[in-house]
């Protein structure tokens, strides 16, 4: 008996491999998920914070805990910067474990396949297929796919195995599930500093019931020898804020890695990268849900063409996708370099100075006017443009940023 063929074989159950798998399978294709985990969005790392269009794309609004309309952000000093607008939804938060179960259940409803407590220990691509050894509930098994596609997340085995490059950036995301904070309703909250999260910010997430999530972000070398979770006993103690945390309890904490800046190759012969293991969450925010879905519906017409044709070598996969990643790829660069010159290589002194220029009323009337959390690059260009303090940094941004 011969080996058994799935068209595509997706590596990781996440929401990219679960919307991935949607796609490819109401267009009538075979499909395959392998999830290392016996169940789907389990662990769980994510401040769960998921933009109107990726939730409309999906409809998943049974998985959402709280609308929030808009950001409090607080300066290293104190100053604050209130971004959105009253009744207007910004973003939403969800329960991971019931986003990542519904988009996974929808590719189950569309045809797809899906194999738990599975993970590929072998892959080797061939002109016309790719072999793939498999470990199911701890027994090997050979199959083969026309099509390899790595949704396996920031350690990605895919990526590692065929050596398909490094994230540009890897981000240490913090946070604990807490009861005993008293926030505004529909509002979250941002925190600024070396002391907090040195270059990025921490953050304080309505999250349903009473309940915030209490997170932060930042790099290993920003940190500087300092573990995130002395920044996060920081923040709770900052002289300015400490107040405001004198009630919380614990319920849970975790740790996990952001990756953001895409990998030099997102696609090889047969195979291709989406979602975190492509590098993909954006180097403004960390959000990775949004930009998978945007990366796999920017390509899925031609892909399911070439899929129908079996052609799906590294010069055909180039036709598909590089038109598409190339501008998400310069997307992301023109964000981080627009997050550096404004805040991750900011003094507290320096993001003091821009904090007071971003709280003015007509500065914070343009962040509200351009501001996007899922288009963050027109906002930087705007600030720079037209906020006169900003006007120098302009300058010294120069050419790197505009042509970029
Ligand atoms: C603290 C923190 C906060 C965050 N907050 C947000 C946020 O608010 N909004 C947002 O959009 N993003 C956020 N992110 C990022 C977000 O979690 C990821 O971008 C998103 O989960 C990426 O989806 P994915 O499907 O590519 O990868 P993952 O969600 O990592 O899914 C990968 C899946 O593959 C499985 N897998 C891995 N290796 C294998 C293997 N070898 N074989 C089989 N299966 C495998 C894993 O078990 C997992 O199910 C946050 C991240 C962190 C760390």
């Amino acid at each position: 008996m011969g080996v058994q063929h799935w068209d595509v074989v997706i590596v990781g159950a996440g929401p990219a491999g679960g919307r991935v798998a949607t796609h490819i399978a109401e267009r009538g294709h075979s499909v395959l998920l392998l999830e290392e985990h016996e169940e789907i969005g389990r662990p769980f790392q994510c401040a769960g914070l998921v933009t109107p269009n990726a939730m409309k794309e999906v409809g998943l609004f049974h998985s959402i805990l709280e609308e929030v309309d808009g950001a409090l952000i607080h300066g290293p000093s104190g100053t604050l910067v209130p971004v959105g607008t009253e009744g207007k939804v910004r973003t939403y938060v969800v329960c991971r474990k019931i986003f990542d179960q519904g988009v996974v259940k929808q590719s189950l409803e569309a045809g797809a396949d899906i194999w738990l407590n599975s993970k590929p220990v072998d892959a080797n691509v061939h002109d016309d297929h790719v072999d793939l050894t498999i470990s199911r509930n701890g027994e090997i098994i050979n199959i083969s796919a026309s099509l390899l596609i790595g949704c396996d997340g920031a350690h990605s085995w895919t990526r590692r195995h065929f050596k398909m490059g490094k994230p540009k950036e890897l981000m240490i995301g913090f946070q604990a599930e807490v009861v005993g904070y008293e926030g505004r309703d529909r509002w979250l909250e941002m925190f600024s500093g070396s002391e907090i999260a040195p270059g990025f910010f921490a953050w304080v997430i309505p999250s349903g019931n009473g309940s915030h999530r209490i997170g932060l972000w930042s790099t290993a070398k920003r940190l500087e020898g300092r573990s995130i979770e002395q920044c996060y006993d920081n923040l709770l103690k900052h002289p300015l804020w400490k107040d405001r945390f004198s009630n919380v309890s614990e319920t849970a904490r975790y740790c996990g890695p952001v990756p953001s800046g895409m990998v030099k190759n997102t696609f090889k012969d047969r195979v291709i990268l989406i979602g975190d293991s492509a590098g993909m969450a954006k180097p403004t925010t960390g959000g990775g849900i949004g930009p998978a879905f945007e990366q796999i519906s920017g390509i899925i017409e031609n892909l399911s063409a070439a899929l129908t044709k079996n052609k799906l070598d590294k010069k055909t996969l180039h036709g598909i996708c590089s038109k598409h990643f190339s501008k998400m790829h310069k997307d992301q660069n023109r964000a981080r370099a627009l997050r550096n010159l404004l805040v991750s290589d900011c003094s507290d002194e320096v993001l003091d100075k821009h904090f007071n220029s971003f709280a003015k009323p007509e500065v914070i009337q343009l962040i509200n006017e351009v501001g996007d959390i899922e288009k963050p690059v027109p906002l930087g260009m705007a600030l720079l443009r037209k906020v006169p303090a900003f006007r120098k940094l302009a300058l010294k941004a120069g050419a790197k940023l505009i042509f970029t």
